[in-house]
């Protein structure tokens, strides 16, 4: 299922460019357009839902399969050892602008204070 109107899933359609890293029959990632640090990979779903607060037990598996996604990218971008954050921001106090369900995987160089 997509919406039309989504840019993240028209960004996996294709129909909006991108530099994709990864993509399979279900995620697709791709390099965020203001990164925030050296790595910075958006990783989606195909289908789109709002984000984490409309995960279903029918999509739920669409997360392991965004973080193995995750762990692979951050091998071949060369963080596995240095280390990475997988996050996804939900709703406003979170600062959430695209609304289709996404992580961020943000590596190359220290991250700082304590978020968690
Ligand atoms: P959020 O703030 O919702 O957690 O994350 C949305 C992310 O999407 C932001 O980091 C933003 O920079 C990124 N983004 C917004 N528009 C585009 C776009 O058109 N292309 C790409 N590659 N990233 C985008
Ligand atoms: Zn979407």
């Amino acid at each position: 299922m997509t919406d039309a109107n989504c840019l993240f899933c028209r960004i996996a359609a294709g129909e909006i460019p991108a530099t994709v890293v990864y993509q399979d029959d279900e995620v697709v990632a791709f390099r965020d357009i203001a990164p925030q640090m050296p790595v910075h990979i958006v990783l989606v779903p195909r289908t789109h839902f709002s984000g984490l607060d409309g995960l279903t037990a029918q999509t739920a598996p669409l997360i392991g399969k965004l973080a193995l996604a995750a762990q692979r990218i951050a091998g071949e971008l060369g963080v596995a050892e240095s280390g990475y954050r997988f996050i996804s921001n939900c709703g406003p106090d979170a600062g959430q602008t695209v609304h289709h369900l996404h992580f961020h995987l943000l590596g190359g160089g220290p991250m700082g204070g304590r978020m968690a």
